[in-house]
């Protein structure tokens, strides 16, 4: 560890926020990691979008380190990895593993790159899948199913055309090339990794089939699944516009709730360590239904999903915010009506407006609007903002 850059431990520090005792109060310098745990070391990688960063960790195992999530193909990330290795604690050995979290490009970017230099990629099923579809897809407009979903949710006007005329996706060059094959790794698979045993459990609805490890000594790494400061985004994607990835997420934080304790040390893919994760997920779920039930009390007259955007967020949302949200929004409707709570109306062969459904539903979601609110939770607390990628 080097001194000039270590953290200061703030173990017993209670976030007058989210509740959550914050590991450590300093941050990993770029090129400095920090070492979290014997044979742990957190490491930042930048980014260039409102993230700001990703952390990865290097988990020393005998013969090499094995480095969960790698960031994006981008020259920044590259130079901010090549810096850890090249001099300093991890220095002495190779990369021989990498293992990524999830398919989004925060995360499995510089992945092929590590392969090519003697690394093995694991991956969940669905991981590998979707990262070598998405990069396969290099168009340089949105295609049809992409349009109709904005026009569906409400985007008109100058934002449509905006939108009609923007490269939807720059996943390919994102993340650099995959390799043929990888290590497929699933739920309550054990990884050996140095002394420690990390058992996999597997997540859903920030991306399918996401990763988490836990290790046999009260480590967790979340990846994006769970995190301290800020909540997952729980996009819909125009290639299965009516998901309900809240349903599959709210089932997923509710498990891992029970899995941990408070004194599982987390270790997520964005912000800071922390501890008091059973706490966390409980703020999360608290959260999410608060959000839920804002949604569907506004419904009380019809509206589209973008009209819906100032009730779930409650700020000012910049354009780029307002592209990501649109269809975390989406999805938050979309499981109102797998509720059966709120039903939608295509008006004008063009956008969808959404109701609530009917008076039983109404009686129900109004009992749990109480409930929540009997909570004593603060929501905006609790949230605190968002995460958009
Ligand atoms: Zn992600």
């Amino acid at each position: 560890m080097n001194p000039k850059h270590e953290a200061s431990r703030n173990e017993g520090n209670v976030d007058r926020i989210s509740g959550v005792r914050i590991a450590y109060e300093a941050t990993p310098q770029h090129g400095h990691p920090i070492e979290v745990a014997a044979g742990i070391y957190w490491i930042r990688l930048p980014l260039d979008s409102n993230l700001d960063h990703v952390n990865v960790y290097a988990l020393r195992d005998h013969t090499g380190w094995t480095l969960v999530d790698a960031g994006c193909n981008s020259e920044k990330c590259q130079a901010a990895l090549d810096a850890v290795f090249k001099v300093g604690p991890l220095a002495h050995l190779p990369i021989t593993r990498i293992i990524s979290t999830h398919y989004h490009p925060d995360h499995i970017g510089l992945a092929g790159k590590l392969v090519k230099k003697g690394a093995v990629l694991y991956a969940t099923r669905v991981c590998w899948l979707n990262a070598k579809m998405l990069q396969l897809d290099d168009r340089h407009l949105p295609c049809h199913e992409q349009i109709q979903f904005v026009e569906q949710a409400g985007l008109k006007g100058m934002e449509l055309e905006a939108y009609r005329r923007r490269a939807p996706s720059n996943y390919s060059q994102l993340v650099s090339p995959l390799p043929y094959s990888y290590i497929r790794i699933k739920q309550d698979d054990v990884l050996a990794i140095g002394d420690r045993n990390w058992t996999i459990h597997v997540g859903n609805g920030h991306a399918a089939e996401h990763a988490t490890l836990w290790s046999n000594d009260g480590i967790a790494i979340t990846g994006d699944q769970i995190l301290a400061g800020t909540a997952s985004n729980l996009s819909v994607h125009p290639s299965e516009p009516s998901a309900d990835l809240v349903s599959e997420w709210l089932e997923s934080c509710e498990r891992f709730m029970h899995l941990s304790s408070e004194e599982t040390f987390c270790l997520p893919g964005h912000n800071v360590p922390f501890r008091g994760l059973p706490t966390r997920c409980e703020q999360l779920l608290a959260s999410q239904k608060m959000v839920l039930a804002r949604l569907f009390e506004t419904l009380d007259r019809p509206k589209t999903a973008v009209e819906c955007l100032d009730t779930v967020y409650r700020r000012t949302l910049s354009t780029s915010e307002r592209g990501a949200l649109i269809a975390e929004t989406v999805g938050f409707l979309n499981h109102l009506r797998n509720q059966g709570m709120v039903e939608r109306e295509l008006i004008g062969g063009n956008a969808f407006v959404w109701k609530q459904a009917c008076r039983r539903a109404r009686v129900e979601q109004k009992a749990n609007i109480a409930s929540a609110h009997d909570s004593h939770t603060n929501e905006r607390q609790l949230r605190r903002s968002y995460e958009f990628e």
